[in-house]
């Protein structure tokens, strides 16, 4: 490429130029260059027409914000001898009056933040040059140029001057409704005018004006993009995604080429494959003689590129070629999905950006899958495009079959607008970001609906189940960033009209007002009034053998049999019922690695025998109690054996206090004493009794096991009995008999001691000769300091990280909800540490538990089975600790699967570049 004027010596070079021909930046420079520029250096390289333009790298951001917007020394040279170049590629000059060079200033991140960032286009206009240009060739262009004018006199206000959007906006809206009263087609030059001395009004309201020399708009806009790192909605973004603040953003100067410049005109986006279901094929939007923001910002219904009516395809087949050709260039050179930006100026294709492009869960399986077939990216590049929660998406609710039909029939489906997130969702409904979190702070999903969102509205979408808007596209604000979040999605449903003030949605002649059900289908882009039941989605269903295996459901097992080959995690499930078991085996389970014995207590034909237990007055009593209890707990323990012949099962002897089996209100006690025919005041003394101050930190676990030794005898014989009736049968029985809440050697010692001498007298009696693991759950933190000397008593260790978080942090499980709200939104804590395991601190004790277990008994054994068992971040950090397994509830199976494989693979578990969209 031509070299600009030779610049001073300088250590750093802080602007690089591409187009006409080539490039000094390229992919590889993306720290330097943020998303952007690097993209548009790249497919400069790659030949593809990209309008020349320069990039100034995030390391000259970085600088200004730290010298108080003062620029380094030497970029001036760099960027005015850069505008020199295009002058000369363009053959047009900055402020010329015939041969006017535009710019557009955009910002580009490393890690893109949609929406996040400014833009400005049209820089190099004045007021001067406009009058010239619209008295040029019979002011035959006078609209296109009034057009910039304004787009720019918007642009320039809104980023660079700060001036109130919504005033700028209702300026515009206000002189287009004076002048015929009538919205649509394109505006008129008269029309243009009065928009233009309308915000002209809006800026001297404000004392503040455009800058009558490009120069100085550039210098602005460059100082706005930078400073626009830094505003309230960008760092807003990057805490909810967790991308650093010190990056900093590149700017990107560039030629502007003109899709609004009449006939043979048009701006679209497109990404190479559909985003919401991955079908290879180029899919996007597109607006003729518009300029691309009116794409994206959702304020226009575009039309669509590939197929049907008004579509690119039909209105321009050449350039629609040319694109799918460009699409196919730059995934085989990327090996991903693409998300572009293009103009066409005067039939002229021209590329603006590309990048990789997000995608709903379902798009990233097939499109991974798919492309390790067509030969692009391997089996482990797949795995690392796969975010565990893309499969929390496939595995997203749907809304029950027959209802939604009725719904459909008795005239419940209030509008159809575009498919945008997939999943179902019921909600209240808000027209407002902040109603919208503060009802969901106040309990109940909320649906957030508004005409369109924009970059303010991120909390409210983070708090809402679901979102829909009246307008934009699919790639608008709401559906990109509902995409990126995962939540269910529907956008552009024209046929409603929000009254925001008024706080209702009118759907014809109905209205629903804020706080009233309204129900979603993202994948389907329906809108339902009122509230619709939700069930598995079909992919869950399909897994389970209960449906039909969809193109999704092979994928989605196709991945996940990738993901086992690269694992070391086993993974587990915690489950309680036989149908629970088989679920958790057919989503990929290797075992069950926690069956809580308590819920079959509560069973409503047993409960009146645990009561009787509780409530024995003597001996006798109790030994009736259990002998009624006994064989429906062998027939529970053969259920589950059954159903995973095979694979291990560990099942825990009971837990919870007793007194959590007897009613607490007094009529409910007066019941219970005349069923079981003893006196109230019994009744009343036993609850009394076992009242507790602190029950999480009473009487139960191990406790209960060596104080009331008949309860956890009766479980250990119905498991041995089971276990010895299916291995008669044939059946393969592995039972782990798992003892909780142990603290003190003692208590392991004693309670392994007699589980142990009780297995062998009733495996002697039944014959048959069994070798049952016996182990113990660490999850006092005393178990893990003391870990080595409790290891000599068990064959395994299983976390149980529910309990070890809550008593190493002091927070009781029950009532913490009350507060840790606030502590997480006002970052006290960066997170629910009962959600995700805190690995600073009762991670330290897994890891010192883990140490020292197996320097006790080495080849120990172990597991974890809290609920950071199935959250993969939690699973990236047992893996690392060197657990054996992890065990979470059923329906978290597959993703502790994919996070096992991506912790093997050293991927982690943030989000991948896919989901943010880098
Ligand atoms: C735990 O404490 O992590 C655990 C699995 O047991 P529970 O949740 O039943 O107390
Ligand atoms: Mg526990």
């Amino acid at each position: 490429m031509s070299s600009p004027e030779k610049a001073p010596i300088v250590a750093t070079k802080y602007v690089y130029g591409f187009g006409g021909g080539d490039a000094e930046g390229s992919a590889e420079l993306k720290n330097l260059l943020g998303g952007k520029g690097a993209g548009l250096a790249e497919m400069s390289r790659l030949g593809i027409p990209v309008p020349p333009g320069f990039t100034l790298t995030t390391e000259a951001c970085i600088h200004v914000q730290r010298n108080d917007g003062a620029w380094p020394p030497g970029l001036e040279v760099e960027v005015r001898a850069q505008l020199a170049r295009l002058e000369e590629l363009r053959g047009e000059r900055f402020g010329d009056l015939e041969r006017p060079l535009l710019v557009s200033v955009r910002s580009g991140a490393v890690v893109s933040m949609p929406g996040m960032m400014d833009t400005v286009l049209d820089l190099g206009l004045t007021r001067e040059i406009v009058e010239a240009r619209c008295g040029a060739d019979g002011g035959r262009e006078s609209g296109f140029w009034l057009d910039c004018y304004r787009r720019l006199l918007m642009m320039f206000g809104d980023v660079v001057l700060g001036l109130p959007e919504s005033e700028l906006v209702a300026a515009v809206a206000e002189a287009r409704r004076e002048q015929d009263g009538a919205g649509g087609g394109r505006p008129g030059s008269s029309e243009q005018r009065r928009a233009i001395a309308a915000l002209e009004a809006v800026y001297r309201r404000y004392d503040k004006e455009l800058p009558q020399d490009p120069s100085a708009q550039l210098r602005a806009a460059i100082d706005a993009v930078f400073a626009s790192w830094s505003n309230r909605r960008a760092h807003e973004y990057r805490r909810l995604h967790g991308i650093p603040e010190d990056l900093g953003t590149g700017a990107t100067v560039q030629t502007m080429v003109f899709g609004n410049r009449g006939a043979g005109c048009a701006s679209g986006v497109a990404f190479t494959r559909n985003p919401a279901t991955g079908e290879p094929v180029l899919y996007g939007e597109y607006l003729l003689d518009a300029q691309g923001e009116d794409v994206v910002a959702g304020t226009h219904t575009p039309r669509p590129i590939g197929a049907g009516a008004g579509s690119l395809a039909e209105e321009m087949p050449r350039a629609y070629d040319e694109l799918r050709e460009i699409a196919k260039v730059l995934e085989q050179h990327f090996r991903n999905m693409q998300d572009v930006e293009f103009t066409v100026d005067h039939g002229r294709l021209y590329m603006l950006q590309t990048r990789t492009g997000k995608r709903s869960g379902p798009a990233a399986v097939r499109i991974a899958v798919e492309m390790v077939d067509e030969g692009l990216i391997d089996e482990r590049e797949a795995l690392r495009r796969v975010e565990p929660q893309h499969l929390v998406q496939m595995m997203a609710p749907v809304f029950d079959a027959a209802e939604r039909e009725r719904a459909r029939k008795e005239g419940q489906l209030l509008a159809r607008g575009l498919p945008a997130g997939p999943g179902a969702a019921s909600g209240r409904i808000a027209f407002d970001a902040q109603r919208a979190a503060d009802m969901a702070h106040e309990g109940g999903p909320v649906l957030l609906v508004r005409d369109e969102t924009s970059p303010e509205d991120i909390v409210g979408m983070y708090a809402s189940v679901g979102i829909l808007t009246t307008r934009g596209g699919m790639t608008s604000h709401a559906a990109v960033v509902a995409r990126g979040l995962g939540k269910p999605c529907v956008v552009g449903a024209g046929d409603l009209q929000v009254d925001e003030a008024a706080g209702v949605l009118h759907a014809g002649a109905r209205a629903i007002r804020e706080g009233e059900w309204l129900s979603l289908d993202g994948t389907s882009g329906e809108v339902l009034e009122g509230r619709l039941t939700t069930q598995p989605s079909q992919v869950l269903a399909a897994l389970r053998g209960k449906g039909e295996k969809t193109r999704a459901a092979l994928a989605f097992e196709r991945l996940l049999q990738w993901a086992d080959r690269e694992r070391r995690l086993r993974v587990r499930a915690n489950a309680d019922t036989p149908e629970d078991a088989r679920t958790a085996r057919a989503l990929g389970a290797e075992g069950i690695g926690l069956c809580r014995t308590e819920h079959m207590f509560f069973d409503a034909e047993r409960i009146p025998w645990v009561r009787q237990l509780i409530l024995a007055r003597d001996e006798k009593e109790r030994q009736k109690a259990l002998a009624k209890l006994l064989p429906v707990q062998q027939a529970d323990f053969e259920g589950i054996l059954r159903a995973l012949h095979g694979l291990p099962v560990t099942i825990r002897l009971l837990d919870p206090p007793l007194h959590e089996f007897l009613p607490r209100e007094g009529e409910a006690i007066a019941r219970l004493a005349a069923d079981m025919d003893v006196p109230i005041e019994h009744v009343h003394a036993k609850v009394e009794s076992l009242a507790e101050s602190n029950p999480m930190l009473g009487h139960r676990g191990c406790r209960l096991g060596l104080t009331t030794p008949e309860i956890y005898d009766m479980q250990v014989e119905a498991i041995v009995r089971a276990t010895c009736r299916l291995v008669r049968e044939g059946v393969e029985a592995h039972p782990e008999i798992m003892i909780p809440l142990v603290g003190v050697e003692e208590e392991i010692a004693r309670l392994r001691r007699r589980t142990a001498d009780l297995v062998a007298r009733i495996a002697q009696e039944e014959g048959i000769e069994l070798d049952i693991p016996i182990g113990t759950m660490i999850e006092v933190p005393r178990a893990a300091l003391i870990a080595d000397k409790i290891a000599r008593h068990a064959d395994f260790f299983s976390f149980g990280t529910n309990d070890l978080t809550q008593m190493t942090y002091g927070f009781s499980r029950d009532d913490v909800a009350r507060f840790l709200v606030r502590y997480v939104e006002d970052g006290v804590l960066p997170y629910d540490p009962f959600a995700r395991l805190d690995t600073e601190g009762v991670g330290q004790l897994v890891e010192m538990a883990c140490r020292l277990g197996r320097q006790g008994r080495p080849g120990l054994k172990l597991g974890i089975c809290g609920e950071h068992g199935g959250d993969p971040h939690s699973i990236e950090f047992f893996a690392e600790v060197g657990l054996d397994y992890v065990s979470c509830s059923p329906y978290r199976v597959p993703i502790a699967r994919l996070a096992a494989a991506r912790a093997a693979l050293g991927t982690g578990a943030g989000m991948s570049d896919e989901a943010i969209g880098r």
